[in-house]
């Protein structure tokens, strides 16, 4: 393809993105396609000749977009906000059509210094101290396993230049909670931990947030058993009901017995970008490292993870190779992003916050974010004064968690009840909801935060939600 022809066919795919944005809310939010749809639609073997492209918009239309499920839809209040403003889409596009390949600074210094200084632009943002340094990961999870590695080798002097993890003398150990994500137990598996030294902390059983007494009791329980406690994640907004562990707490804990502390707040770290959310992590100047997700309450397009270190000195002396293909006169000057994470090759992903800052603003972006705060607010207080209906959870930010609870019903007949009221408004497509199950027992967030969403959206949610909940057989 050459750029006339790129030029014309990519005005007609934005034409066509921007009529998708404008008629996603006409669309089911939960896809309708069955297991193989798509594939069997599609043919089995590759085409052989160039195709006009009229033919592949069609098929974008009609295979790709119904085998979406629409989570720009402003009835979409599953798993979590997944926002893809228009403006960092901008900067995606800028990224892809530079082509610009980031290996090493030399590669594309540009690269490297718009993240450097994003980074830091975002740190500002949600008020970190300058104290912390930057990279943007593909997501949270590579961030936390990125956050392992460094624990590991800071807790074995850097055993990976030995024998590593089959030399040790004593099992690492991992402090978490059940209410993390699951890609933290990931993490610490794909580290070397293993299954048996990642302990599930007892948490407060109403804000399920960690107990900072009992993680003090286990660490001092494995040291006299002779393990090495090494790593404590805290979460900052867990997935299934936005619990907050107490970082100060935690962070309290890590210093006294020389652990890595890990803050995961991929969802939460939005909320941080408004001061009055900062409580909730407060004492995170006491971490050693820090994830948070711009690709999802905030917006800026999948994938953007940011992850910050106090100690970019130990990162590098972990992750570094030095191949000699990469040498350059300006080594020892300048950042190498090839050495604060796994990959080699990098994007040019700082575009996108870029872009996303510049053309939408802050005081656009933290407008929205409260507006959310208080649509959330809002629901919860409906649910509070409905009779038979209760929150489950309590409402930290923008996640509210209910049950409907007919007279009667309770254990497993609960469960059904709940189940059967979700799966049907998940089948009508006119809105989306993701069940989940804490502590035993299933209920049902809504989370609220997509950029489309309007206060009218949730009033229209909660009316289809007490009038499907109110038509199931109990
Ligand atoms: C979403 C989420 C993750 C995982 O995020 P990815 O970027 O998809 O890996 C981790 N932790 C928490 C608390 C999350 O909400």
């Amino acid at each position: 393809m050459n750029p006339e022809a790129f030029r014309k066919e990519a005005h007609e795919l934005i034409d066509w993105i921007c009529d998708y944005r404008q008629r996603i809310e006409d669309m089911p939010v939960r896809t309708r396609v069955g297991p193989g749809d798509i594939r069997g639609a599609l043919p089995a073997t590759p085409p052989e000749e160039p195709e006009p492209f009229a033919d592949v918009m069609r098929d974008l239309e009609s295979i790709v977009v119904p085998g979406i499920t629409q989570v720009q839809h402003p009835m979409h209040f599953g798993w979590f906000p997944s926002n893809a403003s228009l403006a960092s889409v901008l900067g995606d596009f800028a990224s892809s059509g530079l082509g610009t390949l980031g290996i090493s600074w030399e590669s594309c210094p540009a690269l490297t210094e718009v993240e450097e200084v994003v980074c830091d632009w975002m740190r500002q943002l949600v008020g970190l101290s300058d104290s912390w340094k930057g990279t943007i990961h593909d997501t949270a999870s590579t961030a936390c396993l990125t956050a392992m590695i460094l624990a590991r080798e800071k807790a074995t002097d850097y055993g990976e230049t030995r024998g590593g993890l089959q030399q040790a003398d004593s099992p690492l150990v991992v402090y978490t909670t059940e209410e993390a994500h699951s890609s933290v137990r990931k993490a610490a598996l794909l580290a070397g931990f293993g299954a048996d030294n990642i302990r599930n902390v007892p948490m407060d059983p109403h804000t399920r947030a960690m107990r900072p007494d009992a993680l003090a009791a286990l660490i001092e329980q494995d040291q006299a058993a002779g393990a090495v406690p090494a790593m404590i994640v805290a979460s900052v907004g867990s997935t299934g009901i936005t619990a907050m562990d107490p970082v100060e707490d935690m962070a309290d804990c890590a210093r006294r017995y020389g652990i890595w502390l890990h803050v995961d707040a991929a969802m939460a770290g939005s909320a941080m970008l408004l001061p009055e959310c900062r409580h909730l992590w407060q004492g995170v100047e006491g971490a050693d490292s820090v994830s948070w997700n711009p690709h999802k309450w905030m917006g800026t397009i999948l994938d953007c993870s940011l992850f910050y270190v106090r100690d970019p000195g130990h990162l590098v002396r972990v992750m570094s190779t030095n191949p000699s293909y990469l040498r350059s006169g300006e080594d020892g000057e300048v950042t190498q992003y090839r050495d604060w994470g796994i990959p080699l090759g990098r994007r040019f992903r700082a575009l996108k916050l870029w872009f996303h800052l510049r053309l939408d603003g802050i005081g656009a972006i933290r407008r929205r974010l409260r507006d959310d705060l208080e649509n959330a607010r809002w629901l919860a207080e409906q649910v509070e004064a409905e009779p038979r209906w209760t929150l489950e959870a309590p409402v930290t930010l923008q996640t509210v968690c209910v049950l409907h609870r007919p007279p009667g019903l309770d254990g497993e007949a609960l469960d059904t009840h709940t189940l059967a009221w979700v799966d049907a408004i998940n089948r009508s497509g006119a809105a989306f909801l993701s069940p989940a199950k804490i502590g035993g027992r299933w209920i049902v967030r809504v989370s609220v935060g997509v950029e489309a969403t309007e206060r009218h959206h949730v009033e229209a949610l909660w009316n289809l939600v007490r009038e499907t909940a109110a038509g199931i057989p109990a």
